[in-house]
């Protein structure tokens, strides 16, 4: 039987991950399809699953990545500290089927910060307190980084406001990762507010969007002479490991 892979979330308007595993398919000859699956509600999962016999793999997106959990058989270690999981593999033995969950956001996350910054790790910041900070946080904790999240709302002794970044504070930090909506296709003028002029040549901010290429974050760190990464390379990375998920 052909295989078939997806991608559930809602709503699913412009989906890379359709775009990108069917060119995969059609440039490697790989006898697969892809498709997204909008669920309006995640207790939907069950009868699609039941009803398509080929589905061996999912992509899960905003907003089920923490509530798809409750669907799985088994989930790895890392997903489980995470708190989410962006990928599942779907196996029928005797008929039966098995749900496995794991995250692949933290090590493409992971690997593309290594390639970023090296791996001597200082202070960070994390803005933003949702699915893609947990990912990120978990990943910074692993390699020894010191960090702070960012929230207009802080709710620990980890998060600080954007009220409370002063220059000294930017001084003091390496490297800032945006993790918050601000600045994504099409509200592509927006942007934390920083006191970017405290930034300066030593600095590496990364940003998890990937559309527009170069947001206003970026192009507020790259006038002051910061060094900046974008989403995209970890969007390709989560998508392959996915990939190889789905194969073992
Ligand atoms: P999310 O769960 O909705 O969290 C975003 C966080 O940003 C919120 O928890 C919130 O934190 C903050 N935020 C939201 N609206 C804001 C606003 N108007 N002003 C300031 N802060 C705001 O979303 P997510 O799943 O973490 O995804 C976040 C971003 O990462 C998205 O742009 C997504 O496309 C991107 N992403 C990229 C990749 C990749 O592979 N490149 C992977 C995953 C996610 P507070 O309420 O604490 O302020």
């Amino acid at each position: 039987m052909r295989n078939r892979y997806g991608l559930i979330g809602f709503p699913l308007g412009h989906s890379f991950s359709k775009k990108y595993f069917t060119e995969k398919f059609n440039s490697e000859n790989i006898d697969s399809e892809y498709h997204n699956y909008p669920l309006k509600d995640i207790s939907e999962l069950p009868v699609l699953l039941n009803n398509n016999h080929d589905i061996a793999g999912l992509n899960v997106t905003i907003p089920y990545k923490q509530q798809v959990i409750q669907y799985l058989d088994d989930i790895t270690p890392e997903a489980q500290e995470i708190g989410a999981v962006n990928t599942i593999k779907a196996s029928r033995v005797n008929g039966k089927l098995h749900l496995s969950g794991s995250n692949t956001d933290a090590p493409a996350f992971e690997s593309e910060l290594s390639d970023f910054t090296g791996d001597i790790p200082g202070n960070a910041l994390i803005l933003g307190t949702g699915g893609a900070a947990a990912a990120v946080s978990y990943v910074l904790n692993k390699l020894k980084w010191k960090f702070f999240f960012v929230s207009r709302n802080p709710s620990d002794e980890r998060q600080i406001n954007y009220e409370q970044i002063d220059g000294d504070l930017i001084k003091n930090t390496l490297l800032i990762i945006n993790t918050t909506p601000l600045g994504m296709y099409p509200d592509i003028t927006r942007f934390p507010r920083l006191p970017y002029n405290s930034l300066n040549n030593n600095h590496y901010l990364f940003d998890l969007i990937y559309n527009p290429e170069v947001t206003e974050f970026l192009k507020k760190g790259i006038q002051e002479g910061a060094k900046v990464r974008n989403g995209m390379g970890m969007l390709v990375k989560q998508a392959e490991l996915a990939w190889e998920t789905w194969q073992k």
